[in-house]
């Protein structure tokens, strides 16, 4: 499929369907059932204003019936920027000339201790490619120091890892690291784009790049978190590209993405390309957010600080369910004094604390939780109880959880009060009584001192 993908992607753009046959895909889509590359093609291509407006009231039901309030919350961590690729839009690029740096594990104790005194408990892992000087061997023994550091009730309990595209040795080394999800952004499914904007490196193989998840589900990665750089290309082929690499991967390892995440193209300093003709207006990227989330309902949808507040609000409400903090996107973010080069401008430049404060004051439930990992609910284990229904029974007492552990921990007298309001009322919500009473005893428990608690 991966081998035919534009022709593929082509022909689907090329379908119309009438409006009662749009309205029984979303009567589809409305009963959770997903949908498949045509079905998502002939919404896509579609310019009926009723239809759009179905799109976004399906995308808030989905969302709302399946993730309920909860929201949950990660942070970047940028271990090295050394890079020998020449991406065009990013200020990593190696025609960059800015100088490079890679944190030594003294470094990266101390960036995890800005971390985990925010309470973030998942990060992702972000370093450039450069076998020299990052080579694996690095990134291990950075994880290793990620999972090893403890500060007093802090620590980072799920590391999602986003580096370049390996082999399956590396892959399997990542996997007996204990890393959680490994994440890749294809940037652009559309091959001549990807060759325009990837000028030089390893990183320029299009097809190697492509097929990187297949590697690392070889080597035993189960859970792994796609991406397309909107922006560099229509985003009509880019849903399609997903949603058809998407489809590969579950016909051939039987479980497909466990996240995507949708970030639209920004300027960044010292990138070499400024204009894109395909760039994204908010109205168009909140259709991304809303087709995806009726297409592939049980795949985690992630934004990260490249929106600013109020986008991030409007994309929670259609599909969003991971985003980022607090977030620093350069090397030693969290600790230099100085400014550096960073891969991407910042929008979104809150605390975690106003971050958690403005969720709980929307009614959402900033949730820390990374139990499925720890539980061995990954792939598509992970994905069986996605698709029954049943994650919510755990989702929301863990939210609840995790919230209270942080306003204990990290929160002020206002996030302890706004918190502790939101956990009595959403407690209610939980309707396995069995689970209900647990989660009561279990918030006594951490009020008591104890930590870590889920199902
Ligand atoms: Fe390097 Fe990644 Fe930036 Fe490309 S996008 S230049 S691979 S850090
Ligand atoms: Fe994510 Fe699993 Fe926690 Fe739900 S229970 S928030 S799916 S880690």
């Amino acid at each position: 499929m991966l081998e035919n993908l534009d022709f593929t992607i082509k022909e689907l753009l090329k379908i119309k369907y009438s409006a009662d046959e749009l309205n029984k895909i979303l009567d589809k889509a409305e009963n959770f059932e997903g949908l498949n590359e045509k079905e998502v093609a002939g919404l896509i291509t579609c310019e009926n204003s009723e239809i759009k407006e179905r799109i976004f009231k399906i995308a808030k039901k989905i969302k709302s019936h399946i993730y309920g309030d909860r929201v949950v919350m990660f942070a970047p961590l940028y271990v090295s920027d050394y890079c020998v690729n020449n991406c065009s839009y990013c200020g990593f690029n190696c025609k960059n000339k800015a100088e490079r740096k890679k944190l030594t594990m003294r470094e990266v104790e101390e960036e995890l201790f800005v971390l985990e005194e925010m309470g973030h408990k998942r990060i992702a892992l972000e370093a450039g490619e450069d076998p020299v000087n990052c080579p694996i061997e690095y990134i291990l023994e950075v994880l290793r120091t990620i999972y090893n550091f403890k500060t007093k009730n802090g620590e980072i309990r799920r590391a999602n890892i986003n580096i370049a595209s390996t082999t399956v040795e590396n892959y399997k080394k990542l996997h007996d690291a204990g890393i959680g999800t490994y994440i890749l952004f294809q940037e652009t499914y559309h091959k001549e784009s990807y060759e325009k904007y990837h000028l030089g490196g390893p990183k320029s193989n299009y097809n190697y790049h492509l097929t990187a998840f297949d590697r690392a589900m070889e080597a035993g990665i189960e859970d792994v978190g796609a991406g397309a750089l909107f922006g560099l290309y229509d985003y009509k082929y880019e849903i399609l590209g997903l949603l058809l690499h998407n489809k590969h991967l579950e016909e051939k390892y039987k479980v497909g993405f466990h996240t995507v995440s949708v970030p639209r193209i920004r300027e960044a300093e010292g990138s070499t390309q400024k204009e894109f003709e395909h760039a994204i207006d908010d109205e168009t990227f909140k259709e991304i957010v809303a087709i995806l989330r009726l297409a592939i309902p049980f795949t985690g949808i992630i934004i990260s600080t490249r929106e600013n507040e109020e986008m991030r609000k409007t994309l929670i409400d259609l599909g969003i369910s991971q985003v980022s903090a607090g977030s620093m996107v350069e090397v030693k973010g969290y600790t230099a004094k100085e400014k550096h080069e960073s891969q991407f401008n910042v929008s979104d430049q809150r605390t975690p604390n106003e971050v958690i404060m403005w969720l709980m004051e929307e009614g959402l439930i900033p949730s820390f939780c990374t139990a499925c990992y720890r539980k061995g609910r990954v792939g598509d284990r992970f994905m069986s109880l996605a698709k029954s229904g049943n994650i919510k029974n755990v989702c929301l007492p863990n939210g609840l959880l995790t919230l209270k552990e942080y306003a204990m921990d990290y929160g002020d007298e206002k996030i302890k009060e706004v918190s502790d309001k939101l956990i009595n009322d959403k407690l209610n919500d939980i309707g396995n009584p069995e689970i209900r009473e647990k989660t009561a005893q279990y918030l006594k428990d951490i009020e008591n001192g104890e930590r870590d608690k889920f199902f």
